[in-house]
C-alpha cells in the first residue's frame, strides 16, 4: 500500500540533509527552495515540484549532497515504499537503464573529489529500490532489448506467418472453425514461442500493427478455406475463424475498422469471426465490458479465452457480452486424475448452457479427456488429439482428405 505523503516545513537557511547521511525518504518540493550542495559547491537551486533526495532511497547509498532551505519552504515526503513500487513494476530496461545512469553519476561525482567512498551504494544493502547486483549480469535486459529490435524489423521483412488450428463439433464431427495462431521465423532465432514474442509486442506497443497484420491475413486465409470448401462441394455447415486479441490492443481506436475493412475485402460475414479475449484482461476497466459490446453490436461473436486461470469469478459471466467460453487446458489436463477439477468443468460447462454460451475444451489431447468432455457437453474442442496449428497449405489438405468432416478421433 502507498503511505500517504507527509508535509514538512523548514525555515529558511534549515537543513534537510546532510551529504553522507543515511537516506530514508526523498521530498518534493512543494513551495519555497531549496539549495543542493557537494561538499562546499553549490549545485543546484530546486523550486516547487521538484524532487531531490531520490538518490539515496533508490541504490540504497548514503546521501550525495547536502540540501538547504534557501527559502521558507513546504516539502512533502516520498517514502522508499512509493518509489519502491512503481520501479520495481517497470520495465527491466527501464530499471536497468535508472541503475547505469545512478552509477554513471556517482561515479562521475567521485571522480571530481565530491563524494566521499561511502557515499557509494553498497550492494545487498536493504533499503535500496533497485539492487545493480540485479543487473550485474545484463544478459536479460540486454536479450529483450535485441529482441525487441529484431521484432520490430520482422514485421516489414515478412518473418510473420499464421498458423491455424481446427475447431471439432462435439455433434457433428466436423471441424466448425480455426483459431488463428500466430508464428515467427526469426532469420537468427529460429521459431521463437508466440507466448514469448507477443508479450514483448505488448510491451512496446508493436502489437497494434502486428495485430492488424494478424486480422488482416487470418480473414484473407480464412475466406481462401471457405471458398475452397464451397468450389469442392463441403461447405456443408457455417464456419468460423477465431482471432486472439491481446490486452494492449483494447487501446488501438482503429482496431474495429480494420477488422470491417477485412470482412468486407473478403467477403465475409462479422459472425463468422470469434475475437478471442483472455479472462484476464476483464480487471483492466469497465471500458473492457463495453468493448466486448461494441464488438458484438457489431456482429463479432467474443470469446472468452484461458477460462479459469485469471478473475474466474462466475457471477460476472452473466453481464458479459461474451457468447462464447475456453476452458483453459490445465483444467482438461487435470480433469481426469481429479475428480474436483471435473467436477469444476461439469459446473462451468452447465453455467455457461443456463447464460446460452457455447463452450470450447481447449488442448485436447487424449481420447479419455474427448470422451469427458463430451459427455458433460461441451460443444467445441481443440487440440492435438485431432491436429496440431497447421500452416494455410496443411489447413487445406486437411480439409480435402477429411471431406470438412471427422469421423469421432479413434
Ligand atoms: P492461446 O490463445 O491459449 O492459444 C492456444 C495455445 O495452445 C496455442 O499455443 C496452441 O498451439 C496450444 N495448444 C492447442 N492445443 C493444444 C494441446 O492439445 N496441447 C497443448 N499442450 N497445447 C495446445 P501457441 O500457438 O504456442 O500460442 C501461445 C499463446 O500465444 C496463445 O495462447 C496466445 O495467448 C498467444 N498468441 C498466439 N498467437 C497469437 C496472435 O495471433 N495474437 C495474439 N494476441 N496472441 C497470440
Ligand atoms: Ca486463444
Ligand atoms: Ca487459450
Amino acid at each position: 500500500m502507498i503511505k500517504k505523503a507527509v508535509t514538512i516545513d523548514f525555515k529558511k537557511g534549515e537543513v534537510i540533509f546532510k551529504q553522507d547521511d543515511k537516506g530514508t525518504c526523498a521530498y518534493l518540493i512543494d513551495s519555497g527552495e531549496v539549495q543542493v550542495f557537494n561538499g562546499d559547491v553549490a549545485l543546484a537551486i530546486l523550486g516547487s515540484g521538484e524532487i531531490f533526495g531520490e538518490m539515496a532511497i533508490i541504490d540504497g547509498s548514503r546521501r550525495a549532497a547536502t540540501a538547504i532551505a534557501v527559502t521558507d519552504c513546504c516539502v512533502l515526503k516520498v517514502s522508499k515504499t512509493q518509489l519502491n513500487e512503481r520501479i520495481s513494476d517497470s520495465d527491466p530496461v527501464v530499471r536497468y537503464l535508472i541503475s547505469v545512469l545512478l552509477t554513471r553519476l556517482r561515479d562521475t561525482l567521485s571522480s571530481t573529489g565530491k563524494v566521499s567512498d561511502h557515499t557509494k551504494p553498497k550492494l545487498n544493502k536493504s533499503n535500496k529500490v533497485i539492487s545493480l547486483n540485479d543487473f550485474k549480469s545484463n544478459r536479460d535486459v540486454v536479450e529483450k532489448i535485441k529482441l525487441e529490435s529484431a521484432l520490430k524489423d520482422a514485421l516489414g521483412a515478412g518473418e510473420f506467418s499464421m498458423n491455424y488450428q481446427p475447431i471439432l463439433n462435439f455433434e457433428t464431427g466436423n471441424i466448425s472453425g480455426f483459431e488463428a495462431l500466430m508464428r515467427w521465423n526469426s532469420p537468427e532465432r529460429g521459431f521463437v514461442r508466440p507466448d514469448i514474442f507477443i508479450g514483448v509486442a505488448e510491451e512496446t506497443s508493436l502489437i497494434i500493427p502486428m495485430g492488424h497484420w494478424i486480422i488482416d491475413q487470418s480473414i484473407k486465409d480464412f475466406a481462401i478455406i471457405k471458398n475452397q470448401l464451397i468450389a469442392d462441394g463441403k461447405y456443408s455447415e457455417p464456419m468460423f475463424m477465431s482471432i486472439n486479441i491481446a490486452a494492449k490492443q483494447f487501446n488501438d481506436k482503429k482496431l474495429f475498422k480494420v477488422l470491417t475493412r477485412a470482412i468486407e475485402k473478403y467477403d465475409i460475414e462479422a459472425g463468422e469471426i470469434k475475437l478471442e479475449i483472455t479472462e484476464r484482461v476483464l480487471l483492466a476497466g469497465e471500458f473492457v465490458f463495453d468493448w466486448i459490446l461494441r464488438a458484438r453490436e457489431k456482429g463479432f461473436s467474443v470469446a472468452l479465452d484461458d477460462f479459469g486461470t485469471g478473475f474466474s469469478s462466475l457471477s460476472y459471466l452473466a453481464n458479459l457480452a461474451v457468447n462464447n467460453l475456453k476452458i483453459d487446458k490445465s483444467f482438461v489436463e487435470k480433469m481426469i486424475e481429479d475428480p474436483k477439477t471435473k467436477s469444476i468443468v461439469k459446473s462451468v460447462v452447465d453455467l455457461s448452457k443456463s447464460l446460452g454460451l457455447t463452450v470450447i475444451a481447449e488442448g485436447v489431447e487424449t481420447q479419455e479427456e474427448w470422451n469427458i468432455l463430451e459427455e458433460l457437453g461441451c460443444d467445441y474442442m481443440q487440440g492435438y488429439l485431432f491436429s496440431k496449428p497447421l500452416t494455410l497449405d496443411n489447413t487445406i489438405e486437411l480439409l480435402s482428405e477429411t471431406s470438412g468432416h471427422k469421423k469421432k478421433a479413434a
